[in-house]
């Protein structure tokens, strides 16, 4: 298990894998960073692969 924290407010998420933690940072985006969902909307796609990218090497080097 590995537990890496939001990246907008800190809270830890603990997950097996990046997939699951992702899960978990999805709802948990929704639920508390409803302005940021609303603002990522209006990011390209290759800003939310840099994103996915970035957090996935982060997690994986934990
Ligand atoms: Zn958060």
């Amino acid at each position: 298990m590995k537990t890496m924290p939001c990246d907008l407010c800190s809270k830890p998420f603990t997950a097996d894998t990046f997939d699951e933690w992702f899960k978990l940072m999805q709802t948990h985006y929704m639920e508390e960073h409803a302005d940021f969902m609303e603002q990522a909307k209006n990011k390209t796609k290759e800003e939310g692969m840099q994103w996915m990218a970035d957090m996935k090497a982060k997690f994986e080097a934990l």
